[in-house]
């Protein structure tokens, strides 16, 4: 069977042309520039997530309670062991004395006050004029 050469195609990131790869000519959707291929995968990433709201933000949640959860021994069926001492760390930076109010509520309950604290600010800065 005789081999059709690729047609150059422009780049989704930069528009530029290029000739996809042979093995993937109908998939590449980016030249070979490593920043055309992070910058299309940040895009696809970004995609996923906003089709995937609901499941992408209870993973994230989920995986930050899992790291103070330390896993119990096999064949133990008792529940997790919620480890102190250290403070969880939190995106919106708060000035609080998060030690203090980690020993007071807890580290888990901390976690889901930051996570819902970070939910909050991420929507007003999306829409502030929706807050006003
Ligand atoms: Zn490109």
């Amino acid at each position: 069977m005789p081999k059709v050469p690729s047609r150059k195609r422009p780049c989704c990131i930069c528009r530029k042309w290029f000739l996809p790869d042979v093995r993937q000519k109908k998939r590449q959707r980016t030249c070979d520039n490593p920043e055309c291929r992070s910058e299309h995968h940040r895009r696809q990433c970004a995609q996923w997530n906003e089709k995937n709201k609901e499941s992408s933000k209870s993973n994230y949640l989920h995986k930050k309670l899992e790291k103070i959860r330390k896993p119990p021994p096999e064949k133990d069926f008792s529940p997790p062991v919620v480890r102190m001492g250290s403070i969880p760390r939190c995106r919106i930076r708060p000035i609080l004395p998060r030690d203090i109010v980690q020993l007071e509520i807890g580290t888990t309950n901390l976690i889901i006050l930051d996570y819902f604290a970070e939910q909050l600010l991420a929507r007003i800065r999306r829409n502030p004029t929706d807050y006003i």
